[in-house]
């Protein structure tokens, strides 16, 4: 891990995450507070992290939406704060992916423990990374067929994910039309070449105009190319 592990706290009695900022600083803690529920949620899939705590009760979001939601496309740790003896709080925040939850009241000690322990295991343990491709905001999970804009769903056609995988998996290489057309058509192409700068242009709109990026180059008179 570079640098000194982030802690983002979301929080919103004040008192209680100033508490926790003073001491998880002392013993070398990056932290950032957040006392809104939407705006934590934000931040969270927008920012990097090393540990969410992450209260239960919270304005505009609660802290159970807020890890669900998160769930969906991060898998950054959480530790839920949940009130005393609220069972039905640590099984739900545990259902919904949180790593850990302490009760309130809590020791700021037995927070720091928790969070080195998470840590730790992470560091240890192998994670079982799976297999995506990166460009910009873009990420596609060859293994499920999923692309996400920005961390938001694309819908593709079988034929464009593969374009757009196969555009993405040789970057910065440019791509002739006809080696497009041989891996993802896969045959050799008599006709027009066309329908290769159409399914771009289909890439282009669906997925690039949406998050207002641009990667896929024309390289004029050979292909394609796909950069950061
Ligand atoms: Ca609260």
């Amino acid at each position: 891990m570079e640098g000194k592990p982030k802690i983002f706290i979301v929080e919103d009695e004040r008192q209680i995450a100033r508490f926790l900022q003073i001491d998880l600083e002392k013993e070398g803690f990056d932290t950032a507070i957040e006392k809104n529920g939407r705006r934590a949620y934000e931040r969270i899939i927008q920012e990097k992290y090393d540990v969410v705590l992450l209260d239960v009760m919270l304005p505009d979001m609660d802290g159970m939406e807020i890890c669900r939601r998160v769930r969906e496309i991060s898998d950054v740790p959480i530790i839920m704060l949940t009130a005393r003896d609220n069972v039905k709080d640590k099984v739900n925040g545990l259902d919904l992916g949180a790593n850990d939850y302490v009760t309130k009241p809590f020791s700021t000690e037995e927070v720091i423990a928790r969070i080195r322990g998470i840590l730790r295991r992470r560091n240890e343990v192998p994670r079982n990374e799976e297999n995506r491709l990166v460009v910009g905001g873009i990420i596609l999970y060859p293994d499920r067929y999923e692309v996400r804009a920005n961390g938001e769903l694309v819908e593709l056609t079988h034929r464009e994910f593969e374009l757009l995988q196969y555009l993405v998996a040789n970057k910065p290489n440019v791509l002739t039309r006809d080696q497009i057309l041989q891996k993802v058509w896969g045959y050799d192409f008599l006709g027009n070449t066309n329908v290769v700068d159409v399914y771009i242009s289909y890439l282009r709109s669906k997925v690039e105009d949406k998050i207002n990026e641009k990667h896929i180059h024309t390289i004029r008179g050979v292909g394609y190319a796909c950069r950061d």
